[in-house]
């Protein structure tokens, strides 16, 4: 390890935890039967959790590992809009009115997670402080900032573009040529969110149970088994919210792509530094395909800079001086500056690059948020819960796509070394 990298304190789990640990409490034992079994304590278990229990069904949530130590206590905390495929990409693909109301599912969760949070209160250092979208070539900047030119009615965002002249007053980087600003993105504490919605699913009725891991089911729509880690539970419903965990549970795992996402925390910066390098405190994401996102803590004392920077998965501290490099290419003056905190998380990728929900052979499932699961997982998770409680308000235009797999894909990304090496050649090259 680079130890002139590390500061004394430096731990290698996520810096959301000094504030949020992971529960240490003693577990619940497991009932011998439930109305609705939920497999992973993430923001889709939790928040399909808090609909079936708020609708008088006895719930029992089963993770496999400590409650919430998947994705959902350790990532970015930005929050979008987060679809990823362009509108006119898709409408060739799955025609213009399927295309037009799946993107504005996107939109919709946006806005669902802000009246959310609010309406259940949950103290989370939840902000709109906007996005800003950086080209990192003066090619990428005229994609970007043509692709907001005259959006679908309904679909507007009031994004605005800001020339590479004025772009000091969102960021001070020479690594961007111009960017994007879009206003109603938002960010939070993504470890306090999971705490909160814990405390509501709990308050609900809901019982969560960790170091429980689902490793079967069988029988039939109503009448299903899932064999754990502490013995076996009868359900009416289950609910697979595993996402980029989900391994061992047949089909689902050949529909989902794991890819490892990497996070340092800088050591709190000087104060005059940090608001200048990011005045306003957006939420940043830049053109290159291995992808990068950052912002300030919720205090504006540090960085949190995350990025795909390994060919191969690898442990975070190992991860370090890469994701180090990478910030120091966006903001020189760090060059000095050590890291406190280093850690990772699977994110779920999908063929088709968007999240699923439905039911397939009696079993209910919502996953594959590509990254972007803040604000996705959290609404998908309430709808399959709504779902599940037969309600109008879970209907998606995603229930209607069935995940695709491909041929000899099992689980493992075997094609996941090329690519990330074609990735980092193409952002390189590309002018
Ligand atoms: C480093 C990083 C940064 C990210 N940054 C952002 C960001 O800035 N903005 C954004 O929108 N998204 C971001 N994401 C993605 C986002 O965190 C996820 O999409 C979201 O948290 C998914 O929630 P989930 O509940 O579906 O899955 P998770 O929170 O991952 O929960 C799934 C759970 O299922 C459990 N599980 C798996 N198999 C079993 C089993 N057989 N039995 C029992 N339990 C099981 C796992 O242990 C896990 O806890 C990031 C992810 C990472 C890793």
């Amino acid at each position: 390890m680079s130890s002139h990298l590390f500061a004394p304190s430096y731990k290698p789990e996520p810096f959301w935890w000094e504030r949020s640990p992971l529960c240490a409490e003693p577990e619940p034992a497991l009932p011998t039967s439930a109305d609705v079994v939920i497999i992973g304590s993430g923001y889709t278990g939790l928040c399909a959790a808090i609909q079936t229990a708020r609708g008088g069904r006895h719930t029992v949530v089963i993770e496999a590992n400590a409650i919430g130590s998947g994705c959902s206590s350790r990532n970015g905390g930005q929050v979008s809009t987060s679809i990823k495929p362009q509108c006119g990409d898709l409408s060739r693909k799955v025609g213009d009115k399927l295309a037009y109301d799946i993107i504005k599912e996107g939109h919709n969760a946006l806005k669902w997670i802000g009246e959310f949070v609010e309406a259940e209160g949950l103290n989370c250092d939840f902000n709109v402080v906007g996005r800003f979208y950086a080209g990192h070539t003066p090619g990428q900047f005229e994609i970007i900032a043509k692709s907001i030119e005259n959006p679908p009615k309904g679909l507007e965002t009031d994004a605005y573009v800001v020339p590479k002249a004025e772009q000091h007053a969102e960021i001070d980087s020479p690594d961007y040529h111009g960017g994007v600003v879009f206003p109603r993105h938002a960010s939070v504490d993504p470890g306090a969110y999971h705490k909160g919605l814990l405390g509501r699913a709990r308050e609900a009725g809901a019982t969560v149970i960790g170091h429980c891991r689902a490793d079967g089911m069988s029988g039939t729509a109503g009448d299903l088994t899932i064999t754990t880690a502490k013995g076996q539970i009868k359900a009416r419903n289950v609910i697979v919210a595993t996402n980029g965990y989900t391994r061992g549970l047949s089909h689902w795992q050949r529909r989902v792509i794991p890819i490892g996402s990497y996070m340092i925390a800088t050591e709190p910066l000087e104060p005059g530094l940090i608001k200048r390098l990011i005045p306003k405190r957006r939420v940043v994401n830049d053109t290159r395909k291995l992808v990068a996102y950052y912002s300030t803590d919720p205090k504006g004392e540090r960085i949190l800079f995350g990025a795909r920077v390994s060919i191969a998965e690898t442990d975070p501290t190992a991860a370090t001086p890469a994701l180090h490099a990478e910030l120091v290419k966006r903001f020189p003056d760090l060059a000095g500056t050590l890291i406190t905190h280093a850690w990772m998380g699977f994110v779920a990728y999908t063929f088709d690059e968007m999240p699923h929900l439905g039911e397939r052979d009696g079993i209910h499932y919502s996953m594959g948020y590509c990254g972007s699961g803040v604000s996705l997982a959290s609404y998908f998770g309430t709808k399959i819960g709504q779902q599940v409680l037969g309600l109008k308000e879970g209907d998606s235009p995603l229930s209607q796509i069935a995940p695709p797999t491909r041929p000899y894909y099992w689980g493992e990304p075997w094609f996941l070394a090329p690519a990330v090496r074609y990735y980092r050649w193409r952002d390189e090259h590309l002018s």
